[in-house]
């Protein structure tokens, strides 16, 4: 099987795209998804002149090849949130994830972006009769303490929303909503241009040195000078920025789609067009498509592996999840790298003369989306970096950039989901 993403079905380039390297600007931005796109929206806005330097094409990273959630919330639960931060931090740092949602419809609409945008809503499903305690323990911090209203689905109301053998239950969040990835990546691309950024694609940076109040970056097309730097590499940062990388570790999220099913077999699937995750920590998400396909994701292997294998893997538990799709043939499947801090929290500030906004950890597309025009509002110095969790991006011990414990992660979570 040839690694091939739906996103990219359709999808031109972004207008200005082929813009050449200047030799000097106010702000360079190393990495062309959300984040970087959107901080060079912003930075573009309040008159400052911004280049985005993309390695591969704009959207060749996560942003281009995620499954589309726009999910309220963290990776930690809520209840995980309120241990670890305390109430206030952790209510601030929810209506941050709201008001990102926020963000990102506003600017859909601003920009006149065509990316399917849609508030469906979510389910996250109860893998096991026990984990609907949690969903429920869920439901009630969020209510509580956040003033953030969902709804617990019991497993006889459960055949609304999904036709599968599989679930116990689920918490509906109304706020969730669903887009086309690359169709919203080019068009926030489009957005930056007309607001004055430059984007360069094909162009590595290489690595930063300072002097003088300005930072150089090297690249693969020569040197670049700027007042400002935003790391903005995610789950793809390299070797230009060594003390970042021992700080992330990317993981890899596969995803599959079948072929476009009759209108009625998809509608009976999935009948209120929800994005859904289900409860296991190897953690399976999936969706319908615009187009009338089934989308099906997940964590497919914590070891290194190959295409043919993640849609192996992806397909088998897809067809458990919906017996009727055995027969389905599935048309396209393609691989990311999900962005993990230490905390699984979201990250941004500076460091080594740059700034950075990292970690969203497989909740990016709104968080990435506001996180990158608030880096935008400080490198522009209207506003200060944001607190978030108020704690460092901490080094994970070990570690240089090479995860080596992942298969142990792997196997842990598949004993934890075992006993579960
Ligand atoms: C399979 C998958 C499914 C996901 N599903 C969801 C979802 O449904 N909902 C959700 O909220 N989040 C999801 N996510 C996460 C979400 O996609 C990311 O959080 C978000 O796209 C991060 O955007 P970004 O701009 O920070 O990084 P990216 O989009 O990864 O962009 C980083 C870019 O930096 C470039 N780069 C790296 N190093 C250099 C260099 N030295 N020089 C120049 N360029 C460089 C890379 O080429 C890359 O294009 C998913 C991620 C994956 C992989």
């Amino acid at each position: 099987m040839v690694e091939r993403c739906l996103w990219d079905e359709g999808v031109g380039a972004p207008g200005g795209a082929a813009a050449p390297l200047p030799g000097r600007t106010d702000v360079a931005i190393v990495g062309g998804g959300y984040t970087g796109l959107s901080a060079a929206r912003t930075l573009a806005r309040h008159g400052v002149a911004v280049a985005v330097l993309e390695r591969h094409r704009i959207g060749w990273g996560a942003s281009g090849r995620n499954g589309g959630f726009v999910l309220p919330g963290f990776q930690p639960d809520p209840d995980h949130l309120t241990r670890r931060y305390g109430v206030a931090r952790a209510r601030a740092l929810f209506a941050a994830s709201l008001e990102a949602i926020g963000c990102l419809e506003r600017l859909i609409a601003d920009e006149s972006i065509d990316c399917g945008y849609m508030r469906v809503g979510s389910v996250t499903l109860a893998a096991r009769p026990g984990h609907l305690r949690h969903l429920e323990r869920s439901r009630v911090t969020l209510g509580t303490r956040f003033g953030h209203r969902t709804e617990l689905v019991g497993r006889a109301d459960l055949r609304e929303e999904i036709d599968s053998p599989c679930y116990h239950g689920g918490l509906l969040d109304p706020a969730a909503g669903s887009l086309h990835p690359g169709r919203y990546c080019a068009g926030l691309a489009a957005a930056a241009v007309r607001a004055g950024a430059v984007i360069v694609e094909g162009i590595e940076v290489l690595g930063t040195s300072s002097a003088g109040g300005r930072t150089t970056l090297a690249t693969s097309g020569g040197p670049l000078t700027a007042s400002g730097v935003l790391v903005a590499t995610n789950g793809y940062t390299g070797p230009a920025f060594p003390a970042l990388r021992r700080r992330v570790v990317p993981i890899g999220s596969s995803i599959v789609a079948t072929r476009r099913l009759e209108p009625a077999v998809a509608r009976g699937l999935l009948p209120r067009g929800r994005v859904m995750s289900d409860t296991w920590h190897r953690l399976h998400y999936f969706r319908r498509s615009d187009d009338g396909r089934i989308l099906f994701g997940g964590r497919a292997s914590f070891t290194p592996t190959t295409i043919e294998r993640s849609a192996a893997i992806l397909t088998r538990a897809m067809r458990e999840v919906f017996p009727s799709l055995a027969d389905e043939p599935v048309e396209y499947a393609w691989t990311g790298a999900v962005c993990f801090g230490r905390d699984r929290m979201p990250h941004a500030g500076r460091a080594e003369g740059v700034h950075y906004a990292v970690g969203y950890a497989g909740h990016g597309v709104a968080f990435s989306t506001w996180l990158g025009a608030r880096m935008g509002d400080a490198l522009a110095g209207r506003a200060p970096v944001p607190e978030l969790t108020g704690e460092p991006l901490r080094a994970i011990p070990l570690y240089a950039g090479t995860p080596w414990f992942l298969p142990a992660v792997g196997g842990y979570y598949r004993i934890k989901d075992w006993l579960s």
